[in-house]
Order: structure tokens, then C-alpha cells, then sequence
């Protein structure tokens, strides 16, 4: 097993890290105040080859490996966990199973699209149905020459600026998780709409927002895979989405980090900068421990992707680690910077919001463990 990342994912991280510094963290704390979309940032990601950035190079995307993929979002996470996500969200769940899945027909319109400049989404969780994604009710039913859906998901990631989503619908209820189909939606399909956007706690960047179908008209060549087989497609794609949440996770624990040493370095308290106190030494220790092991665990699981290996428990694993390191660490970082670190004066009250998530989204911690035992046991 090698250990080291190679040339090109070293080049990778170098300019992300120097992208991020440059163009994200100076607007985190505004994107997060004003909860606005930075369409600028994403634009620009869009030139330098992030958004597509796993697509093959025939379809206008950077051809990068699995590996580049997940250091792309840990260190634009770093300082922009909100950031992190809308990239995540596009490559991993909307790209991913377009390469997958997809016809020749359908790669050739979709992929290029979203290699310059159409964002991307996936739709799955409905109100009734999240942890529980089997018992969807949306519902695509076959007429001539193309598919009719009914229903509502909500919860959707890039929700009110996507162009393109993989939505998976009912086409045969009598037929539980057999009977569900994926698709290829476009935004201006007659039918399609956007419904609520949500305010939440945290990741204020990401556009959050209900979508809705009522007798969306969706052309049957848009059928992504093979009618029955949506179930198997979502969770696949949940595998490969998982990694990009770790990455995510890991960026966010590694930026708070970051920004409790240098507090703890210029912070006086009993005549010297609490960084000299033992306590908040051990404290960084235990950080950097898990911080190095979540990443072993996040490009294990993305190399063994990109190796076409099977890497279910593998990307359950990453998941659920660095998620709650990055819950743990954050609130720790927030302890060391004592009262400043409630105010909005300093970034980690939004990095310890932001982390939040990466414990709920593509599968909770709980579903993580049951994946994992599932595959143990
Ligand atoms: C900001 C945000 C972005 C999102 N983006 C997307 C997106 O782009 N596309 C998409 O399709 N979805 C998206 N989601 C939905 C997300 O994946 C779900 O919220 C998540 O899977 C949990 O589902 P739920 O909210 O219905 O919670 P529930 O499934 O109702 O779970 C509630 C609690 O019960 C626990 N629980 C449930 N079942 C079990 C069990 N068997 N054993 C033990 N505990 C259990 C859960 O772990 C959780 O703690 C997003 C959600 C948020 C908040």
C-alpha cells in the first residue's frame, strides 16, 4: 500500500490551498452573514476545473483522480465549509452518477454542461422519507415518449441554482426499492419547480430548497440507468458522495485548527499565551491524531474508489470519523478562544455550525454504523 499522495494530488492541494486563501476565505464570513450563494467563487471553479473537476477530459472535465477530488474540498473547506459542499454536491452526486450510469447520449449532453458552468444536484430525501430513503412517494410514470413525476423532495443541495439533478422516483410501487428509478432532470422541464429554501444553522452558502413535480414531463432517454435499479444507483452514488463529505469534515476540523493555534499563540492569560499551557497542547495533539488518521481514511477510501474497488465500508468509515472529529474539534477550538469564540467576531462559532451537518447529510452517523456493522458482522 502506498502512503504518499503523488505529483499531481501534491499539485492539486498546493493550488486549492492557494485558490482557497485567495478567493474563498476572504469572503467565508460575509457568505455566511448575507446566507448568499457566492456564485463568483463557483464561477471561477468553474474555470479552474474543480466543478467537473473527476469528469474525463472528453467531456471537458479535469480527467483528476478520486484522491484530487476529495483534497479539492478538504482544503476549499477549510475556510469555506458551505463552499466545500456546493462542490461536493456537484461532483459527487450529480457528476458521479451521470459517469457512472449514464448512455453514451447522455454523458455526451450532461457531462460537458456541467464541466462549464450548469451546477448540479441530487434529489432524493422526501418529508417522509430520509434515513429511510426507500420510502420515497414521488412517481414517474411511463406515457409515450416520456415520464410524468408527481411529488417533492426536499432538503436539496444547490436546490435553487442547479440547472441539472438526478432525481429518483416510484416507477413501480408495487415493487418496494425495485420499483425506483433514476433521472435526468433539467430545470425548465414543464412541471419542475423550486419550492421552500431553507434557513438553517449553519452552512449558510449552500443553497438549501424544496423542489417540486407536478406533472413534470421528463423525456424517456433521460432515464439515468435501468428502470428498477434507482435504489441501487442512490446508495452507490451515497458511497462515492460520502468520501466528499469526509474531505469536507477533515477541511473544516483542519481550518478550525488552524485558527485556534494562532489565538492560543497571541492569547495572554497568567503572564503567557495559553498555547504554553499543557492542557491546550494535549489538545492539538489529540486533534492532529485524528485529523492524519481521517485523512488516511478519506484517500483510502477515495483510491480504492478510483481503483473500481468495492468501498462501501470503506467510505461509511471515513464518514463518520472525521464528522464527529470535526464536531469534537470545533467545539474544542471554540473553548480554547474562551468568550471571542461566541461572538461573530472570529470564524469558528460558523466552522463549529458548519461541522454540524457533516454528522446528518449523505447518511447520518447512526446509518454510517449500520452500514458498518452491516458489512462486519
Ligand atoms: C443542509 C442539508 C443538505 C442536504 N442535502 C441533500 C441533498 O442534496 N439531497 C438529498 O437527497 N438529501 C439531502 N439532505 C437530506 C439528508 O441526507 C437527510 O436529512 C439525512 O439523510 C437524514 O434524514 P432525515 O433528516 O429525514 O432524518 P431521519 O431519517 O428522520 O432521522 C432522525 C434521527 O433518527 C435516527 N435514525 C433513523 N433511523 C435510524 C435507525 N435505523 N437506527 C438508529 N437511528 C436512526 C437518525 O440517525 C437521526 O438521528 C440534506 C439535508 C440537509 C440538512
Amino acid at each position: 500500500m502506498d502512503f504518499n499522495l503523488t505529483r499531481e494530488q501534491e499539485l492539486v492541494r498546493k493550488m486549492m490551498r492557494s485558490f482557497t486563501e485567495n478567493e474563498v476565505e476572504p469572503i467565508a464570513a460575509e457568505t455566511d452573514r448575507t446566507s448568499e450563494y457566492p456564485a463568483e467563487t463557483i464561477d471561477k471553479l468553474f474555470r479552474y476545473g474543480v466543478m467537473g473537476m473527476v469528469v474525463p477530459k472528453e467531456y471537458g472535465g479535469a480527467g483528476a483522480d478520486d484522491v484530487c477530488g476529495a483534497i479539492a474540498i478538504e482544503e476549499i473547506s477549510k475556510a469555506c465549509a458551505s463552499t466545500g459542499d456546493i462542490v461536493a454536491t456537484h461532483n459527487g452526486l450529480c457528476c458521479g452518477p451521470i459517469m457512472k450510469h449514464g448512455t453514451p447520449e447522455q454523458k455526451a449532453k450532461y457531462l460537458p454542461m456541467l464541466t462549464s458552468g450548469h451546477v448540479g444536484a441530487f434529489a432524493l430525501t422526501e418529508p417522509n422519507a430520509g434515513s429511510d430513503a426507500s420510502k420515497g412517494t414521488t412517481t414517474a410514470v411511463l406515457d409515450g415518449d416520456h415520464y410524468v413525476l408527481n411529488g417533492s423532495k426536499i432538503f436539496i443541495t444547490n436546490g435553487y441554482v442547479a440547472d441539472i439533478f438526478v432525481v429518483f422516483a416510484m416507477t413501480d410501487p408495487s415493487k418496494g426499492t425495485k420499483g425506483i428509478s433514476a433521472f435526468i432532470v433539467e430545470k425548465d422541464f414543464p412541471g419542475f419547480s423550486v419550492g421552500k429554501h431553507e434557513e438553517k444553522m449553519g452552512l449558510h452558502g449552500s443553497p438549501t430548497a424544496e423542489i417540486v413535480f407536478t406533472d413534470c414531463i421528463v423525456p424517456k432517454e433521460n432515464l439515468l440507468g435501468v428502470a428498477g435499479k434507482g435504489f441501487s444507483i442512490a446508495m452507490q452514488t451515497l458511497d462515492g458522495g460520502r468520501i466528499g463529505i469526509a474531505a469536507q469534515a477533515l477541511g473544516i476540523a483542519e481550518g478550525a485548527m488552524a485558527k485556534a493555534m494562532e489565538f492560543t499563540k497571541s492569547r495572554v492569560q497568567f503572564g503567557k499565551p495559553i498555547s504554553k499551557f499543557q492542557n491546550t497542547q494535549f489538545k492539538f495533539a489529540d486533534m492532529q491524531v485524528a485529523i492524519t488518521a481521517g485523512q488516511y481514511l478519506t484517500y483510502a477510501a477515495a483510491a480504492k474508489k478510483g481503483e473500481g474497488k468495492r468501498f462501501t465500508l470503506d467510505a461509511a468509515m471515513a464518514k463518520l470519523f472525521t464528522s464527529e472529529n470535526a464536531m469534537k474539534i470545533t467545539t474544542e477550538c471554540l473553548q480554547m478562544f474562551g468568550g471571542y469564540g461566541y461572538t461573530k467576531d472570529y470564524p469558528i462559532e460558523r466552522m463549529m455550525r458548519d461541522a454540524k451537518i457533516t454528522e446528518i447529510y449523505e447518511g447520518t452517523s447512526e446509518v454510517q454504523r449500520i452500514v458498518i456493522s452491516g458489512n462486519i458482522l
